[in-house]
């Protein structure tokens, strides 16, 4: 499809599809016409070879057709109102056609061969100007009839007839496919077009919008420029204020409150710096001032900077010469400050070395700067050089950064018509390599290093030095203080939390998020204040810690954090933070929340505890705290484990009960019961139930117990021991009482029975029933302990077979073992 580029999308499409469609139609009649002016003559070589004899006719009804054809074609290139395209259209069907059916009536009717003219006409007009199927059949018709018509005037031959019928079936199929194909042709051009559109519209607005960003960022480099400026003003008076008062006499806590308020400015302003420098950058205002320098000795002077007193950390090569260049000294600065304070960051504090060479040919200067840190990883080595980029992720990033750097040191480059790159080994260390063009150095012009200020990061050294510092607890003014445990990578930042908290707590300090949870293990703090982005483990990391640990779930978790807003905070509360604290805060309002959150939380651990107290009264400690701890759901609704169960109850008790007072019944067995149950704990056992003076006791559920069998049984031979006791003092009262026990280890389903309002812990299975019945078998002093107890104590006790003994709920006689005592150590024999 032709585009003619004429005035396309608008807000109607087919409107505009018609005036497209009527210039392509224009545009292609004049093609037709051209055609038709040309072939009309051409084919007068025709008449003269084939019909001489009718020539002077032929020639007439040419001169008529040729004259048609230039009055239809002044009409098309005058554009007259009333002659539309398809107007021209049907003429030059009709002029041309009627001339032909008009030769075809001198050259003897439907005979003459010259009748293909017509179907040549319809095709070319198809072909050429396929539009507007309604005008092509309106001209076929015309033609037909004519053509019909003006020879059927005359008498024809039967030859001209039967010539008749076949012209007329080739001529009706050549307007039949015709006008399919013009209709066909119609539809694909509109479809076409539409598409056409759309995409421009498209394009359109996607052109819009990006004018439109290109505007946003030009407005932003220029209010980040003005805010940048406007920020520089304000703090190079802080600074300023700040140096006079560390050069003044002050004593040694107003001089580290000094230090850290230069270190954090200093740093504050450097940040901003490098936002003006990207700022200059991104308007095309940067310039650079280059002048002819000395870059050995710019270098040198760098490398003393960051050199330590006491070790040997920076090696140069190849700065003992002048090594000329044509630079911008206060820019190439910035350059060499970044590379190297990278090359100090990202290393280890200690061992952390770098190797500066430069070298110089005739055009250009190479300055490899390499380090043995912790290197880069391959994929990340291309983006290293793009704003903002760091290479850990950010919640959890060892190194203070803003990602800044190497974009502004590759900007700087780049405008010097220099390049930088990189080669790194992950673990191993990295070499940044610099090549400047050295432009026309020449001695003679050549100035000193300006001593115009580069405003280093100061803290680089000393945040390190600060961050290694060992942690910390200080139980400041009173050991009965809550213990507040504050997490944060920035030693300033830590000591001013320090301060500010030791005013009511006592405080313990982690640099980051693995050494919070190290600590929170060990001190159990009552509060934890921590930084969200640390390196190690971030605040998140450290909070979902401390939510999965048992022990240190209930600690009040407050995250402190560089993040203000709405969102900000619902994330933290979302992850599961107590509270949220965003900096910059007030100090008061800090206190006043940490002071809150653990008066809350004394509160909840007093109700917590009032709720033990109560349950532990009617279940087993360990249970009540499970209850309690609300924890352990699943497990309480059932599980299947290998227990044992030892059933110790009264030999005697129910004729004694008979004929005891009811006060001295109670007496005996709140004396037998304290006697018993304090072992019950001591060997791990939980006891399950008293049920007058019998007792059931579990072991390995619900707390585990390894050697559960071995537990029970030595917890058995000194129940025994202490019953003889009791025993002997009851005798002495005249009261024949004796104690019996039986014990048996297998598979039951564990669980909580019963219903809301009244429920109870039970072991469901054979077990608990066959420890009863050797429990009912035994005589005072006998322990009765099933095979399967046997086979897992043998080496422990010695033992006799007793029975068969028939036990309710068995259907089978079972043999049970009486425990005479434990084995002496060497004795490894059998039982007896
Ligand atoms: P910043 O140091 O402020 O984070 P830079 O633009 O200077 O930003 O560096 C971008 C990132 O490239 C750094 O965060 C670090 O991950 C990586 N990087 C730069 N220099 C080194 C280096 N010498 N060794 C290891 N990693 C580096």
């Amino acid at each position: 499809m032709a585009d003619t580029g004429t005035n396309l999308p608008g807000s109607d499409l087919s409107e505009n599809y018609e005036d497209w469609r009527r210039q392509f139609a224009t545009d292609r009649l004049v093609v037709l016409y051209y055609l038709g002016l040309v072939a009309n003559p051409v084919f007068i070589a025709a008449d003269v070879l084939l019909h001489r004899e009718y020539l002077s006719s032929l020639l007439e009804i040419r001169a008529v057709l040729e004259l048609g054809f230039l009055f239809s074609f002044l009409m098309l290139k005058q554009r007259v109102v009333l002659f539309t395209p398809n107007v021209l259209l049907a003429l030059w069907i009709l002029i041309g056609n009627l001339c032909i059916a008009q030769m075809t009536v001198i050259l003897g009717g439907f005979t003459a061969q010259y009748y293909s003219g017509l179907n040549l006409v319809f095709l070319a007009a198809a072909v050429i100007v396929p539009i507007s199927w309604p005008t092509h059949l309106a001209a076929q018709l015309g033609t037909l009839l004519y053509y019909f018509g003006a020879n059927f005037l005359h008498p024809q031959t039967p030859a001209g007839l039967d010539a008749a019928i076949e012209n007329s079936f080739f001529l009706v199929w050549t307007c039949v496919a015709v006008l399919f194909s013009v209709n066909l042709y119609e539809r694909l051009q509109r479809a076409e077009f539409q598409a056409r559109v759309s995409e421009r519209r498209i394009s359109r607005q996607l052109e819009a919008s990006n004018r439109k960003l290109l505007e946003l960022d030009r407005l932003k480099s220029e209010f980040f420029a003005n805010i940048s400026h406007e920020l520089r003003t304000p703090l190079t008076l802080s600074l300023g204020a700040l140096k006079t008062l560390q050069n003044s006499s002050l004593n040694p806590e107003c001089g580290q409150l000094v230090q850290s308020g230069l270190r954090n400015t200093s740093r504050l302003l450097f940040l901003i710096n490098e936002l003006l420098d990207l700022a200059k950058f991104d308007s095309g205002r940067a310039e650079l001032r280059k002048r002819c320098m000395d870059l050995a000795s710019l270098v040198r002077g760098i490398a003393a900077d960051f050199e330590s007193s006491q070790k040997n950390r920076v090696h140069l090569e190849g700065v003992s010469e002048p090594v000329l260049a044509e630079v911008d000294s206060r820019q190439m600065k910035k350059v060499l400050y970044n590379l190297f304070s990278n090359a100090f960051k990202f290393n280890d504090l200690e061992k952390g070395r770098v190797w500066v060479r430069l070298s110089a040919d005739e055009d250009r200067i190479n300055i490899a700067i390499e380090d043995n840190g912790i290197g880069i990883p391959r994929d990340q080595l291309e983006r290293i050089f793009d704003r903002f980029t760091q290479v850990e992720a950010s919640a959890t990033r060892r190194y203070e950064g803003s990602g800044i750097g190497l974009a502004l040191v590759k900007e700087i480059v780049t405008l010097h018509g220099g390049s930088i790159s990189v080669e790194s080994t992950l673990g191993s260390g990295s070499t940044f390599t610099i090549t400047l063009p050295r432009g026309r150095a020449s001695p003679d012009e050549m100035i000193g290093i300006e001593d115009e200020e580069v405003i280093v990061l100061p803290s680089f050294r000393e945040t390190q030095q600060e961050s290694t510092r060992p942690i910390t607890t200080l139980p400041t003014s009173g050991g009965d203080q809550p213990l507040v445990l504050v997490a944060d990578d920035n030693a300033d930042m830590r000591s001013y939390l320090e301060r500010v908290l030791s005013r009511e707590f006592r405080i313990a300090l982690a640099v980051d998020g693995a050494e919070a949870l190290e600590q929170a293990r060990a001190s159990h703090p009552d509060l934890i204040l921590t930084d969200v982005m640390m390196p190690r483990m971030s605040g998140d990391d450290l909070l979902k810690a401390v939510r999965e640990d048992r022990k240190l779930r209930s600690i009040p978790v407050v995250f402190l954090t560089a993040r203000a807003g709405t969102e900000a905070r619902v994330e933290s509360l979302e992850a599961g933070a107590d509270d949220y604290v965003a900096k910059p805060f007030d100090e008061n309002e800090l206190l006043a929340r940490v002071r809150n959150l653990i008066g809350q939380r004394a509160q909840e651990r007093e109700l917590v505890q009032l709720q033990k107290e109560k349950i532990a009264r009617f279940l087993p400690p360990h249970l009540a705290d499970m209850i309690l701890a609300g924890d352990r759901d699943d497990f309480l609704k059932g599980h299947r484990v290998e227990i044992t169960v030892l059933f110790i109850d009264l030999r005697g008790f129910t004729a004694f009960a008979e004929s005891a007072e009811p006060e001295v019944l109670m007496a005996i067995l709140r004396e037998y019961q304290a006697e018993m149950g304090s072992l019950i704990s001591e060997y791990g056992g939980t006891l399950e139930r008293f049920a007058g003076d019998a007792m059931m006791v579990f072991f390995n559920d619900p707390v585990p117990v390894p050697d559960h069998a071995e537990q029970a049984v030595r917890m058995a031979i000194v129940m025994r021991d202490r019953s003889a006791d009791l025993r002997a003092k009851w005798t002495a009262r005249a009261i024949n009482l004796g104690v019996g026990i039986g014990i048996a280890t297998g598979y039951a389903s564990l669980g909580v029975i019963g219903f809301e309002g009244r429920k109870d812990y039970a072991a469901i299975g054979p077990v608990t029933n066959l420890a009863a019945r050797l429990c009912g078998e035994a005589q005072h002093g006998q322990i009765l302990i099933s095979g399967r107890i046997l086979e897992l104590v043998e080496s422990l006790v010695s033992t006799e077979a007793v029975g068969p003994l028939t036990l309710k709920g068995f259907q089978q006689p079972v043999v049970a073992y009486n425990v005479n005592g434990l084995r002496p150590l060497k004795d490894c024999g059998s039982t007896t």
